[in-house]
């Protein structure tokens, strides 16, 4: 299996060790992919993300997956895209550094995150996936016991987007 997969679908039926929430600040839920999640997992996981006082932008804290199939929820803020020049970039970065450190110290394997920022948060397709998978690239060799990440796309044009982007990281490093 290659260590890093892009696949059309949605996040909430992967058997991953872990998924990745784009989440907001407030980690009360939101529409998009967190409101999807909330929906599977049921409402025991807006309970305890009521315990978790919110994250900052790029930060990640973990909870339970409750009636997910995965066994860990890494919620995740996006940064909301303001034209490129309020640290977008570095905080999109962090967030997949960040879930993957989090998924490593819980012991995760397999790690499954969505397309962060580029739904309601409106950060540019193309240049949200060099991002991510530049980041997932260099989590995956600071982690090695992280052997797949797996970017689930909800829609062809984000597929489209993330494979022309892992085609680029991967010619970049040949
Ligand atoms: P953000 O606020 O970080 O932009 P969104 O949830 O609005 O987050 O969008 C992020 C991406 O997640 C978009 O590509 C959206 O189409 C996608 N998405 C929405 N629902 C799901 C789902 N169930 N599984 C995977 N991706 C999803």
């Amino acid at each position: 299996m290659k260590p890093i997969q892009i696949i059309t679908g949605d996040i909430t039926t992967i058997h991953a060790d872990a998924i990745v929430n784009a989440a907001n600040t407030s980690l009360l839920g939101g529409g998009g992919v967190d409101g999807a999640i909330h929906r599977a997992a049921g409402p025991a996981l807006l309970e305890e993300c009521r315990t978790l006082g919110g994250c900052a932008t790029g930060q990640a804290k973990a909870t339970g997956a409750y009636r997910l199939p995965c066994r860990h929820v890494i919620h995740t803020p996006g940064p909301i895209w303001r034209g490129g020049t309020a640290g977008e970039d570095r905080l999109l970065a962090d967030c997949y550094r960040n879930c993957l450190a989090c998924a490593a110290s819980l012991g995760c394997q397999t790690v499954a995150f969505p397309s962060i920022s580029t739904g309601a948060y409106r950060f540019p397709l193309d240049r949200a996936a060099r991002i991510a998978l530049q980041a997932i690239r260099d989590g995956l060799r600071v982690y090695p016991a992280i052997t797949c990440v797996t970017i689930v796309c909800f829609d062809a044009r984000t597929c489209a987007a993330y494979e022309q982007a892992l085609a680029e990281v991967e010619r970049a490093h040949a």
